[in-house]
């Protein structure tokens, strides 16, 4: 191997261990030892570029380093590159009036299992967070709010104001709507779990950036792995398309079912596009009345 292309295996070998370092310092120690993580990651090897780390570790640490790093790991290794597909995260931004994203993000569903032993574990795991510079401008970490035993999760975007605030997801004008279709499916707020991709609020309200969702998702993945619930519903494009790793709109996705680790994500329109957009209520109901359904045939 040339000189610069070992240099770079080398350099893009420490970036992978200083995530797994990360990963192990923020509690996640388990991620993707199962038969899933083989599945979905990366059909060539980077873990030869680490010896001693094992290979699920180093291939769930490759879909989690930086866009940059993997374009960087297929330039340095054309026949190794990763099969992974290109996806965007925050590419569409359904009603925002945000300026859709160009970053690209190469990953794959991140496969966790949880062994935590509470929501208070992983909780107390992000302490007083500074992990990301939103810490700055926030009041309260919006960390999520419900039953821990939930069948149904709803994942929104991050904070607004009044969120933070109060350090409750969901409880402004898009929460009190929330709360209605929550009703509306024949469900009561403190059965669901709510939470959101990033935990503390953008400043302004923009869309949350890269490195601070990066950051902030291992927890959401996390929480996710403890409740285990039946259904996850993504509201809005950022949530869908961070868990669901795509760029494919929440207009053309709404409505069909998609996998999170093998839990059934159902995504939707954020209730704040709806307080703008009334006449998308229909939609979303449809998608609730799937998700509801679903729900009560596995209950009988
Ligand atoms: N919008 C979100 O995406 N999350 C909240 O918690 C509130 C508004």
């Amino acid at each position: 191997m040339p000189n610069e292309m070992a240099d770079e295996a080398l350099a893009i070998s420490r970036e992978i261990e200083e995530q797994l370092k990360f990963y192990r310092e923020i509690g996640l120690e388990d991620i993707g030892h199962s038969g899933r993580a083989v599945e979905l990651a990366a059909t060539d090897h980077p873990e030869s570029l680490s010896p001693g780390i094992p290979t699920c570790e180093v291939q769930s640490a490759f879909q989690a380093v930086p866009a940059a790093t993997q374009d960087r790991y297929k330039e340095a290794n054309p026949q190794k590159s990763p099969q992974m597909e290109e996806a965007g995260l925050f590419g569409e931004n359904i009603g925002t009036g945000r300026p859709a994203g160009s970053r690209l993000r190469g990953t794959t569903i991140p496969v966790i299992d949880s062994r935590d032993p509470s929501l208070e574990a992983i909780r107390a795991d992000i302490g007083d967070c500074r992990r990301c510079k939103l810490c700055e401008h926030r009041t309260n970490i919006v960390f999520g709010e419900g039953n821990p035993q939930a069948k149904l999760v709803f994942v929104g975007e991050g904070p607004g104001a009044d969120e933070d605030a109060t350090g409750r997801p969901f409880v402004g004008r898009a929460g009190q709507l929330l709360d209605k279709i929550i009703e509306a499916m024949g469900m009561k707020r403190n059965e669901v779990y709510i939470a959101n991709i990033v935990k503390c609020r953008p400043p302004g309200n923009r869309a949350p950036e890269r490195d601070e969702v990066d950051t902030c998702e291992p927890f959401l993945w996390r929480q996710l792995a403890f409740i285990r619930p039946e259904v996850i519903v993504a509201l809005g494009s950022p949530a869908f398309q961070c868990l669901a790793r795509t760029k494919e709109s929440i207009t053309r996705a709404r409505g069909q079912w998609r996998d999170w680790n093998g839990i059934k994500i159902m995504p939707t329109f954020h209730p704040a596009f709806l307080l703008r957009s009334p006449d998308k209520k229909r939609e979303v109901w449809e998608d609730m009345k799937k998700v509801r359904d679903y729900l009560s045939a596995l209950t009988g």
